[in-house]
């Protein structure tokens, strides 16, 4: 499960997460919805430590994200951890971006095998062996030895999603996986992504696919201005939105 607890992050004077609370449990899905410049992708790349938060606590799976606590009697004071173990707490991770990021000289089976065995040092054979499983699972089996520029938009989505999965994530990150794909391709993300919420991922997503968000998510979050302004089921945040900012936001949206 993922907790943010009074998450604050600022770039200089720009004061971009201004106290963020929240709860994704475990195997559940959150849909985060909210207006440019409202602080979405911050969130994110605060929980994968992308970014160092300027205050609050972050835990993933119970552990307490980029520090560990040190008691001065009977004050707790927070220590930055050592690189490699924020390394390590990243790894657990994945995150899957509106660009998909592939290595454009490595084929799709490359893609999904450098990783594990740069980072997990998996052995070659091993992490062939899971990237072809994955690559099969993401609807991809007949595309592996294809190269990105030889692959749709929304097939190299879905090779970017089998590569952070080939990490053994234990919590997926995406950030509007389908807001750079055309129209068509839209729907094959969306399934790979519907097809993993239900084997009981954890995941939290960024996209104003509206949809998906009804039919997939078990809390919706309404974020502006650097502030969850509403949360809840979609039937709630999106049918039945108790604060004006949201309903403005999504009658641009609908
Ligand atoms: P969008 O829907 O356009 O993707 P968003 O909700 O994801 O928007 P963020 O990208 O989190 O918004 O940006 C929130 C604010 O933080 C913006 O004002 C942005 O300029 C600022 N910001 C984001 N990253 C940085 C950075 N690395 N350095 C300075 N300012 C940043
Ligand atoms: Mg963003």
């Amino acid at each position: 499960m993922v907790e943010l607890q009074e998450v604050h992050k600022e770039f200089g004077h720009n004061h971009v997460l201004r106290g963020v609370n929240l709860e994704v449990p475990a195997g559940s899905v959150c849909v985060m919805l909210g207006p440019s410049g409202s602080g979405k992708s911050t969130a994110l790349r605060c929980i994968n430590q992308l970014e160092e938060i300027t205050a609050g606590r972050i835990y993933v799976d119970g552990e307490l994200m980029g520090y560990r606590e040190v008691s001065h009697g009977e004050e707790v004071r927070l220590q930055k951890l050592h690189p490699r173990l924020v390394a390590q707490q990243r790894a657990r991770i994945g995150m899957v971006f509106q660009r998909f990021n592939l290595f454009p000289h490595f084929t799709a089976l490359q893609n999904v095998v450098e990783a594990q065995v740069q980072v997990l040092k998996r052995s070659r054979s091993e992490a062939t062996e899971r990237a072809r499983h994955l690559l099969d699972r993401v609807g991809l089996a007949d595309r592996m030895d294809h190269y990105p520029a030889q692959l749709s938009g929304g097939q190299q989505q879905r090779v970017a999603i089998a590569r952070a999965l080939a990490m053994d994530p234990d919590l997926m990150l995406f950030d509007e996986p389908t807001s750079a794909l055309d129209p068509e391709l839209v729907g094959e993300v969306l399934a790979v992504m519907k097809d993993l919420a239900s084997s009981g991922m954890t995941m939290i997503v960024v996209t104003h696919e509206v949809g998906f968000a009804r039919e997939v998510a078990d809390q919706v979050v309404f974020m502006a201005d650097g502030v969850i302004v509403e949360q809840g089921p979609a039937q709630q945040v999106i049918d039945a939105p108790r604060e004006q900012r949201t309903r403005d936001f999504l009658s641009k949206v609908l």
